[in-house]
């Protein structure tokens, strides 16, 4: 595909470079019609109240099954997905069929439970988020509070005063706002003081390696404090051990995510979930 494009106009290209532009492009392409011929899906993965054990809700997380190209990862897609404005439409169907499928749950009874969807700065920008979250919750007759909006520090960033402006809106309407892979980005202390989030969810980096006595047990410890003096609770992300966890737990964390408590489940596996493991046994 690159020779048709033009020997000339890559000759400054690595083949390094150039594989992953073809990659690049070839997802792209294969992504814009994704949407049509059905090949998303979500997947849901528990997150579990550390101090009772009990199941919170999930958080929902975009899979991709192409014929060809196989199970393509979220980390590699969604990046291009933001890159060709495609995330737009992906956004909206993610937060339709997360939304439809929590309003499935409520209405077999299971109303305490929460859903968590990954938001793209473009998503968060567009002027009528506020708007399309506000009437999905009437159309499957959800409270707002179940509803929790993930955003990341870069789009938090990017225009802080017009971050805040937005979270303020969403927060009026009582939609939960979390900011995730907390410790990764740069938002300065100042500003998380002024937006309205519900939750710090600490980025798997630091749970990782996580023991008693590292670095990353002081910068986890910090953040919760620091969480907690601001009026947030945490969530730890990534957690894969018992060790994590009691950790975790003794730190004063509020909610864990990770392997140890379940792998993301399909929407079948995760409705057998809820009604076998409402409370994790620790
Ligand atoms: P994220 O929102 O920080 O999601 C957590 C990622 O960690 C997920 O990867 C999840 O499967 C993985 N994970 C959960 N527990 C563990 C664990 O114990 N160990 C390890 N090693 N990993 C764990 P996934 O599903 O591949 O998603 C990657 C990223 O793609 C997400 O990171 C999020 O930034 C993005 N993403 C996924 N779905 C969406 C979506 O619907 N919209 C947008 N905008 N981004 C999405
Ligand atoms: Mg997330
Ligand atoms: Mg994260
Ligand atoms: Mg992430």
């Amino acid at each position: 595909r690159a020779k048709a494009l033009g020997r000339n106009a890559f000759s400054f290209f690595t083949p390094a470079l150039q594989t992953h532009y073809v990659r690049t492009l070839e997802i792209e392409n294969a992504l814009r019609r994704a949407l049509e011929l059905d090949q998303l899906s979500l997947n849901y993965q528990p997150q579990h109240e550390l101090a009772t054990g009990r199941l919170l809700g999930f958080e929902a997380l975009l899979r991709w099954q192409h014929p060809e190209l196989g199970q393509v990862s979220p980390a590699e897609f969604i990046p291009v997905a933001e890159n060709s404005g495609l995330i737009l439409p992906i956004g909206d169907w993610v937060i339709e069929q997360a939304m439809a499928q929590l309003g499935r749950w409520h209405a077999a009874g299971h109303t305490w439970l929460s859903m968590a969807i990954n938001l793209s700065a473009a998503q968060f920008n567009a002027p009528d988020l506020a708007v399309q979250v506000a009437s999905l919750l009437r159309q499957y007759q959800l409270p707002a509070g179940s509803i929790e909006l993930e955003l990341t520090e870069t789009i938090a960033m990017q225009d802080p005063d017009l971050a805040v402006s937005i979270m303020q809106q969403l927060h009026q309407q009582g939609i939960r706002l979390a900011l995730d892979d907390f410790g990764t980005g740069y938002s300065s202390l100042s500003y998380l003081k002024r937006y309205k989030l519900q939750t710090l969810k600490i980025d798997q980096s630091f749970i990782r390696y996580l023991s008693a006595t590292n670095d990353d047990a002081a910068i986890v410890n910090v953040t919760i404090n620091l969480a907690k003096s601001l009026g947030m609770q945490t969530l730890a992300e990534g957690v894969e051990t018992r060790e994590q966890l009691d950790f975790l737990r003794r730190q004063g964390c509020d909610i864990a995510q990770g392997y140890l408590l379940s792998r993301p489940l399909p929407a079948e596996l995760a409705t057998t979930y809820i009604t076998s493991y409402e409370v994790f046994s620790t």
